[in-house]
């Protein structure tokens, strides 16, 4: 109960933040995490000029480099099940890349049961839970799958037999939204997804890291009794990388991509900030994901954001960029 209440105060808004670990074969660095206690984690910023000083940042939950797929997943089960009560749900994953934010959507390249990220265990939890239901309720699962690239959005799932057995997507009408029964389904999807998200980037150098994946899977609900109807959706989402380029090292189609990455970063900053002050304005249209988000977004629907960050002393000023920009949505 109390818990609720806190949870009402955040204004369904949650901030996690997660450090990935050193990566084998990398040599004994420093790191520039001080201390991780709950919700609180201290940087270390060292001077130049002798004495080094400590910053705190203190978020809902923080998850240090020995924290498992499982236990990150914990706490989001909650939402999972609010998604089958009619909730509009949103997890983010923001970071520098190469912080972790893949493998805490989807997992390390190659997946074994315990590296399974959150959108598998999200979709296999729903799973359960609708079957745990099915003597009042009655579900249908679909899923969309796109992709965000200079503010153009590109349908993920796409092949001629898709094309014929698909809805309308969800706020992308043209986009396809294909009916799933089980977590198998959901992964087949996936691998197309990401198989079709890959083809464009051999020509385009690691296009994943400078595009916004999002998968959508929308609920529907029927009351076996009443007969009432509810629908939930959850947007999961691996946001561009967020590290700023230099403007005097970058020309062209990287200066383009980075300027859209960095406008869309801010402009959901800026939603999720106003929705945590409760403001009465909230800039959906300034970018092409919070419009896409918008009805997830605010009212009553959940935001989760897994911010992370990379250990590395090179890294530190990502890092507190990064840290920063969480701050202000927390
Ligand atoms: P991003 O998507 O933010 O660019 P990745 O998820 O691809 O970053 O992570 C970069 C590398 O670090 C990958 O090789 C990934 O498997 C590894 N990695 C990230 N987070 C962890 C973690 N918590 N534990 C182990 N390896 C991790
Ligand atoms: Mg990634």
């Amino acid at each position: 109960k109390l818990y609720n209440q806190v949870q009402d105060l955040k204004g369904n808004i949650r901030v996690y933040c997660r450090v990935r670990p050193f990566l084998n074969g990398q040599p004994n660095l420093v790191t520039t995490v001080d201390s991780i206690e709950e919700g609180n984690i201290v940087i270390t910023i060292p001077s130049k000029y002798g004495k080094e000083s400590r910053r705190l940042f203190s978020f809902n939950k923080v998850f240090g480099p020995a924290a498992t797929q499982a236990a990150v997943f914990q706490d989001t089960q909650a939402l999972i099940r609010s998604v089958l009560d009619g909730f509009n749900v949103c997890i983010f994953a923001y970071g520098q890349t190469g912080s972790g934010k893949t493998f805490t959507m989807t997992g390390p390249n190659e997946l074994t049961e315990e590296s399974l990220g959150v959108n598998y265990r999200a979709l296999s939890d729903l799973f359960v839970l609708a079957n745990q239901r099915k003597d009042t309720m009655s579900y249908d699962i679909s899923v969309q799958m796109l992709e965000i690239y200079n503010e153009q959005v590109r349908d993920l799932l796409v092949t001629d037999e898709i094309r014929n057995s698909s809805q309308n997507g969800i706020n992308v009408p043209e986009a396809n939204l294909v009916p799933v029964s089980s977590t198998s389904d959901v992964i087949n999807l996936m691998n197309l997804g990401h198989k079709n998200r890959a083809v464009s980037s051999t020509a385009m150098n690691d296009r994943s890291s400078r595009s916004h994946s999002c998968l959508t899977v929308h609920v529907q609900g029927r009351n076996l009794t009443s007969g009432g109807i509810l629908r939930g959706s959850m947007h999961l989402v691996d946001l561009a990388g967020s590290e700023r380029v230099d403007k005097s090292e970058v020309t062209g189609d990287r200066l383009k991509e980075a300027q859209h990455i960095n406008k869309s970063l801010a402009a959901l900053g800026d939603v999720i900030a106003s929705l945590a002050q409760k403001s009465t304005h909230v800039p959906y249209r300034n970018s092409k994901l919070t419009q896409l988000l918008q009805d997830s977004l605010g009212g009553q629907a959940k935001t989760l954001m897994f911010v992370h960050i990379s250990p590395e002393p090179d890294a530190l000023g990502e890092t507190l960029s990064t840290l920063k920009f969480a701050e202000r949505v927390a």
